[in-house]
């Protein structure tokens, strides 16, 4: 971090702050020039507040040079990250394809989806008990009873599962879950973050709906700066002035997160677009961008989904998409 100062810095509040830096264990390094005078801060900087240093009268300007994240950094852990979900891995060069309902409605529907996607090439299998709805009268998920059918679905076809808290108060209902997915509208939920660090589970983080990557990957060191680092990153779109689609897929945060970050990167085909007939294309090119799994919503009956059946594949287009997706694979790794 850098400090610059104004010309002819107050005596006291400059000796002020220097000695507030130094309780901080923060080496001080002061270039005094005819004009400014420019301190450079060296060690741990990730818990200094930029904006109280700003606001300092003897302040002219402050810059950060390293990030304020370290757990998720790749700087200080440049090895890719793999985690293992009961045998099915992600992360450095492990590829998931995670897939089910948008909600669990049935045992019926889910057991069946859970053998169509399995047999379909699925490594996980995911479906909301609890569902963050925008309307109140819309249908609320059926809560506990829908995580003993994933359970139930789980013991069928031996698909770990992957499914959204959406209250602290819920957590221990998620005993036997296996990802636990902290969805879109919950990203900045700090507390719920600060909680899930003290599990050791793997945790499924969705992008928030208008949040910028620094944001997201502050939220992945909420959970990481309690212990927990098995953080599976999800870009499932924010929103932009486009209507066209349900979100807009920020596909260059796949690269981008890459570049920071050592957490694999799923992408949801399905929240970002909206739509059933642009999930394939999205797929092959996520893929394509370095993504380290998909998570796709897949029902056997899309226009009878209780939830998002717009945006649903059947289990055998879900097939295809599978097949492309190992050439595309297959393709980038001849590349690498
Ligand atoms: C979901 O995955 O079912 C979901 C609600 O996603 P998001 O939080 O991305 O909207
Ligand atoms: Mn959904």
């Amino acid at each position: 971090m850098i400090i610059v100062l104004k010309q002819n810095p107050d005596q006291a509040q400059y000796e002020h702050l220097q000695n507030w830096l130094k309780e901080m264990k923060l080496d001080v390094h002061i270039s005094e020039g005819q004009h400014s005078t420019i301190l450079g801060l060296v060690g741990d900087t990730s818990t200094v507040d930029i904006d109280m240093i700003s606001a300092m009268d003897i302040v002219e300007n402050v810059k950060r040079i390293q990030e304020p994240y370290k757990a998720a950094n790749r700087k200080f852990h440049p090895l890719d990250t793999q985690i293992d979900v009961e045998g099915a891995k992600i992360g450095a060069g492990a590829f998931a394809m995670i897939a089910g309902p948008c909600s669990v409605e049935t045992e019926e529907q889910i057991v069946g989806i859970a053998k169509s996607v399995k047999e379909a090439g699925a490594t996980m299998l995911r479906g909301g008990a609890f569902k963050p709805r925008t309307s109140p009268y819309a249908f609320q998920g059926l809560g506990g009873d829908g995580i003993e059918l994933l359970l139930l679905a789980k013991k069928e076809t031996g698909l770990p599962i992957v499914t959204e808290i959406m209250d602290l108060s819920q957590l221990p209902l998620f005993d036997d879950v296996d990802v636990i997915q902290v969805g879109a509208r919950n990203m900045q939920n700090f507390q719920l973050l600060k909680e899930l660090g003290k599990i050791k589970k793997p945790i499924l983080l969705k992008r928030g709906l208008a949040n910028t990557i620094q944001e997201f990957l502050m939220s992945a060191e909420y959970i990481m700066a309690g212990g927990n680092e098995d953080i599976i990153l999800c870009e499932r779109g924010i929103r932009t002035f486009e209507t066209a689609t349900r979100n807009t897929l920020d596909i260059s945060a796949v690269p981008v997160l890459k570049e920071r970050t050592h957490l694999p990167i799923v992408i949801d085909p399905s929240h970002s677009t909206g739509y059933s007939r642009y999930v394939k294309s999205m797929c092959y090119a996520s893929t394509a961008a370095g993504a380290d799994g998909l998570i796709i919503e897949v029902h056997n009956d899309p226009a009878k989904a209780w939830c998002d059946g717009q945006q649903s594949i059947t289990p055998d287009a879900f097939r295809e998409i599978n097949k492309g997706v190992q050439l595309i694979r297959k393709d980038i790794l001849s590349l690498c």
